[in-house]
């Protein structure tokens, strides 16, 4: 019989209520991997208790900050000794290669040690008012439940992102993973509890956005969103919390420009051009889909992408060797191969790929890497996200030109830069609308670093020290210590 996945609620598996499943596949064989809970309202509601019920008793707010550090370290510890089996489960489950999981597996315990340093830091300060008799301080406490919704691509990685600051500042947590990658967020409740988290800490909630994710945001207790996903659903999640008047943190989509100047070092930024579009099969955030090539270089550097995407092995993901694996799953396969469709009849040039991989004996939803030459940046493959191995190379001459396509877009995520002018790349770094810009490298990413979506990429930060802030309220609290009378009531006090 298929294995299935329940809920986590309050420190153990439950069943769902409405008794559905859903299959699982995995997308490179197309097998059946398991069956996960189709979370209903009702779910959600028993999630959104038990965790009120553990911010309300306060067994973890309760317990001193130091405490809520070890425990999120001990996490931590407890995802390293795990980290190969994770891997391996977030490979099966959304196509991506093995070695990149293992890799952000080795760096989700980082967030969590981050985080814990951090958990005895979380403080208010001083202010000197402006009567001496008056001593005025900021508390910062905690929200209470958080609702955190995560998308397919890094599941583990993007929901440690929300799960270390939150817990970090003493709130609770209801988890709706995505539904195609339910499983290594499950093994993280479970694990938390391995760890010592009181029962109702970390809850998870499975199934899909429109059923279990948006009986998520509508709880009444909620105390704040914090959503990692499209930026379409994205508005509809911030629409909901701005009628409550909760707060929102929003990380979603990009169209990001990877630029390279004449006087770059060709063949690094043909390399950053490759990882920050054909990574991952593009299927991250910050993929460098608009790759702007100086045309006193484009020749050059096409050849040497297209030559390095024509020498890219594409397989298995759970295979050592393998460089590109297949999409996610059928719609997304469907709707990147729509976007080559749209490109061309727009005009581009279909330069290599755009098409299922020759000789490949895996039945998966697999899409060669694919550059699009001609494009310019008013067509639509050039406007929307397209979220998979889908590159468009589009020339400029000078740099102003190259700043305002980079910024004519809706969204403003990432930019890469390539030169070794540091004039230029200080100009550049001021001037592009985009929350991280990286000069000379590409997709570089850190516990330590904020991040923030500029226009419609996002609201709120992530990571950093600003992170934690976010999943905090402040109080001001004012102590008159003159015991004489109070005079006019009628005027304000300072
Ligand atoms: P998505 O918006 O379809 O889904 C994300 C999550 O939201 C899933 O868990 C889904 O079930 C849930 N959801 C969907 N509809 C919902 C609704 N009405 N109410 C509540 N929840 C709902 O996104 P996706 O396809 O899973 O992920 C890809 C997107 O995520 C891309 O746009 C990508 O750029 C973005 N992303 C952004 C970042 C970032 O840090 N900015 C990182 C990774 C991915």
């Amino acid at each position: 019989m298929t294995e299935r996945l329940t809920h986590f609620i309050n420190g153990e598996h439950h069943a769902p209520a409405n008794g559905e499943y859903f299959a699982s596949t995995n997308p490179t064989t197309l097998d059946t991997l398991y069956e996960v809970a189709r979370g209903s309202a009702e779910d959600v509601a028993a999630a959104v208790a038990s965790a009120d019920a553990a911010f309300r008793h306060r067994s973890w707010a309760g317990l001193t900050a130091t405490k809520r550090g070890h425990l999120l370290r001990r996490l931590g510890d407890l995802i390293g000794e795990n980290g190969p089996e994770l891997a391996r489960y977030e490979s099966l489950d959304n196509g991506k290669l093995l070695r990149e999981m293992t890799g952000q597996l080795k760096n989700v315990p980082e967030y969590l040690y981050y985080y814990a340093g951090l958990a005895d830091k979380v403080q208010g300060s001083q202010i000197p008012a402006s009567s001496l008799d008056i001593i005025n301080f900021t508390m910062r406490e905690p929200l209470g439940v958080v609702g955190a919704i995560t998308p397919w691509n890094s599941p583990l990685t993007l929901t440690i992102s929300k799960l270390a600051p939150a817990l970090a500042a003493g709130n609770t947590l209801v988890i709706k993973p995505s539904e195609y990658t339910s499983r290594t967020i499950l093994r993280l409740a479970e694990l938390a509890v391995e760890a010592g988290f009181p029962a109702g800490v970390v809850n998870v909630v499975t199934g899909y956005g429109a059923e279990a994710g948006a009986a998520l945001v509508d709880s009444p207790e909620l105390a704040k969103i914090s959503f990692t996903g499209s930026t379409g659903t994205g508005s509809h999640i911030a629409s909901s919390a701005a009628s409550r008047f909760i707060g929102c943190t929003l990380e979603l989509g990009g169209k990001s420009p990877n630029i390279v100047f004449g006087d770059a070092d060709i063949d690094n930024a043909a390399m950053g051009a490759v990882a920050g579009i054909f990574a991952a099969a593009g299927q991250t955030c910050i993929a460098g889909s608009r790759i702007f090539a100086h045309r006193s270089i484009h020749d050059e550097l096409l050849e040497k992408i297209t030559h390095r995407a024509s020498t890219i092995r594409i397989g298995d993901p759970l295979a050592d060797d393998t460089e590109l694996g297949p999409l996610a799953f059928e719609d997304q396969l469907n709707k990147v191969k729509s976007y080559v469709d749209i490109g061309v009849g727009e005009g581009a040039t279909l330069h290599y790929g755009g098409t299922r991989p020759e000789g490949l004996d895996l039945p998966g939803y697999f899409l060669s890497p694919t550059v699009l030459t001609g494009a310019t940046n008013d067509m639509r493959v050039c406007r929307e996200e397209i979220f998979g191995p889908v590159a468009a190379v589009i020339p400029f001459d000078t740099e102003e030109e190259v700043l305002r396509l980079a910024n004519d877009t809706d969204y403003g995520l990432a930019a890469g830069v390539w030169t070794s002018n540091l004039q230029r790349a200080m100009r550049m770094s001021q001037s592009l609308e985009a929350g991280t810009v990286w000069v000379n490298t590409y997709r570089a990413m850190s516990p330590m670093s904020p991040r923030q979506g500029f226009k419609q990429s996002g609201v709120g930060v992530e990571h950093g020290i600003e992170s934690m802030n976010e999943y905090t309220r402040l109080k001001s609290v004012w102590i008159n210590t003159d015991e004489g009378p109070v005079a006019d009531p009628f005027v304000m006090r300072g």
